[in-house]
């Protein structure tokens, strides 16, 4: 909050504070990133979102997913593809399926096979070098992964220490 911060949209000074922010930005509908700095401008009513550390944010995010307590959603396999830089053909020849299946799976039109579902944490995490310390953990979660499809989870990221938690949510919004 040093200098007079201003709006990039009409040049206003804006007024700074830190809120919960939902990115759907990313891809996903249910992540919530906590403490994220918002410069609103009471001239055009602007909003100018801070999101530091985007590369250790969207790592922070994978891993979460990688640990997420449910069955990957759709969208949630198509961040952990794009995190690893994977066409929808590279992932295919990774889980012995083609990228119809792949495109199936992240348009919800079909559930992601049980398999396929870890072995995509499996990956995520072995292909990503910063990740990989993470990878005996997320093994010993892969037997508690639940199909879940009652209930809704956020998830939950503190950007200033990189935390994430799961939120189970009402389904009902
Ligand atoms: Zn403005």
């Amino acid at each position: 909050m040093s200098k007079a911060a201003r709006c990039t949209h009409c040049g206003a000074p804006v007024t700074q504070s830190r809120r919960n922010y939902r990115y759907t930005e990313s891809g996903l509908s249910n992540v919530v990133l906590q403490g994220v700095e918002v410069a609103d401008c009471p001239s055009c009513g602007n909003s100018d979102v801070i999101i530091p550390r985007l590369v250790r944010i969207h790592q922070a995010i994978a891993q979460a997913l990688a640990n997420s307590p449910a069955r990957l959603t759709g969208e949630q396999l198509r961040f952990l593809r794009k995190h690893l830089g994977f066409s929808g053909d590279q992932l295919g020849s990774y889980l012995h399926t083609d990228k119809t299946k792949v495109s199936k799976w992240e348009r919800g039109e079909d559930l992601i096979g049980q398999a396929s579902d870890r072995l995509v944490r499996l990956l995520a995490a072995a292909l990503d070098k910063e990740m990989r310390p993470a990878i005996p953990a997320i093994a010993e979660h892969l037997p508690s992964i639940t199909d879940d499809l009652g209930k809704n989870w956020e998830l939950h990221v503190d950007v200033a220490t990189l935390q994430t938690s799961f939120v189970s949510v009402s389904r009902a919004a």
